[in-house]
């Protein structure tokens, strides 16, 4: 069923949007393959649920085009694209069954009865509640009613289904549980899914490919894997996993020239040191336990430390995630001397400076 060719199922040509004085987008270029989970990711305000808008006919750009397979949709009213939205807060009738609701879409485009009972049943089965149809919203849990709200977007047989935080209502756990149940839904429907979401590990967990957007602006698109491994710049390095930025003394002290750098946490031993490996030294500033690992913040031997001119605003630590194994060695703790150790391989070297990096945003986002 899944029809995976490459032509665009989304095209977006400059694509620009102000409100008034305040520019939200400000000149997107985007393809988005057919069949593709695609992801827009990027802190609050960076412009995703606008594009998402626009891309719906919600909106209508200041500047740029939106084509949908090929045809430019751009002056078209939301009815009239081949698209369906699945918003945050679920929005089913109350007053009606859980089959009523799915069915309501049909029944606004008049489509016969028996045809509306035959899809109703498809898209309850979809989204695995064949056994909920009579029940009403009250009746089901969270997870489900998003499911609900799933299904009453699909039996429309979008060809792109646009999902904006669906799942930001829902507590962690559900939340997990459902972006399992969305991918192998997106799988088995085989439409173009777009993704709207500010947390990171959701959209490294579902997408085919993600776009991180700061200041209205798309800054990378790349597969969940590219990101994290070559993020090509501070920004993106941040906004996607811990980012370890050095620079300025620090980047000559530890990796030995001038620019901007980062270490993953997990590519940075502790005890061992691996063959090749570069080493620097300094002193566990603090210890988070996240029970499979630890997280130590280590304070560097960088010259002067924050004295430096150089190296006020700029860090001056790295942190090192170290699995819990039995081997793992005895228990460092706060205040002790270690040395840090990695492959010159695992250093990212990043094209722009500090002055981009979220580091507020970061620890939101985490
Ligand atoms: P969030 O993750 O918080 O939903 P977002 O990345 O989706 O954020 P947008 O909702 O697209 O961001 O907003 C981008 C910018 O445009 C923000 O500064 C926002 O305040 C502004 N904005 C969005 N919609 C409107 C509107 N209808 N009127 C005025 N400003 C708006």
């Amino acid at each position: 069923m899944v029809n995976r060719s490459n032509s665009p199922s989304i095209q977006l040509t400059d694509l620009a949007k102000s409100f008034g004085s305040v520019s939200a987008v400000d000149g997107v270029d985007l393809t988005i393959a057919e069949g593709e989970f695609f992801s827009m990711l990027g802190p609050s305000g960076s412009g995703k649920t606008t594009v998402l808008r626009m891309i719906a006919g919600f909106e209508q750009p200041t500047r740029g085009t939106v084509s949908l397979a090929g045809q430019d949709v751009t002056g078209l009213p939301p009815f009239a694209r081949d698209v369906n939205t699945v918003f945050q807060d679920y929005a089913l009738f109350p007053h009606m069954s859980i089959a009523e609701n799915v069915e309501y879409g049909l029944r606004v485009k008049r489509v016969p009865k028996a045809e509306r009972r035959t899809r109703v049943g498809e898209a309850l089965e979809t989204v695995r509640l064949s056994s909920h149809g009579d029940r009403r919203p009250h009746q089901l849990s969270g997870g489900q009613r998003q499911r609900v709200a799933l299904a009453r977007a699909l039996i429309n047989r979008p060809t792109v289904l646009l999902l904006d935080e669906p799942l930001g209502a829902l507590d962690l756990k559900l939340r997990r549980e459902m972006q399992i149940e969305l991918k192998a839904i997106q799988r088995e429907v085989g439409i173009t899914f777009v993704f709207v979401t500010h947390d990171q590990e959701e959209a490294l967990t579902l997408s085919d490919r993600i776009a991180i957007f700061n200041d209205g602006r798309i800054l990378q698109v790349a597969t969940p894997r590219e990101l994290y491994e070559t993020p090509n710049s501070a920004f993106v390095a941040g906004f996607v996993g811990t980012s370890n930025l050095l620079t300025g003394a620090a980047a000559r002290s530890v990796v030995g020239r001038d620019g901007t750098f980062s270490i993953r946490p997990e590519k940075i031993h502790l005890d061992d040191v691996p063959d090749g490996a570069a080493t620097t030294a300094g002193v566990i500033r603090e210890v988070v336990y996240l029970g499979s690992a630890n997280h130590f913040v280590v304070d560097l031997d960088v010259p002067d430390g924050p004295d430096n001119p150089e190296n006020r605003g700029n860090p001056t630590s790295l942190t090192v995630l170290r699995q819990n194994t039995a081997t793992a060695g005895t228990a460092l703790g706060r205040g002790e001397r270690v040395r840090l150790s990695w492959l010159p391989e695992n250093v990212i070297e990043l094209a722009s400076t500090l002055s981009t990096a979220p580091s507020a945003i970061t620890e939101e986002s985490a």
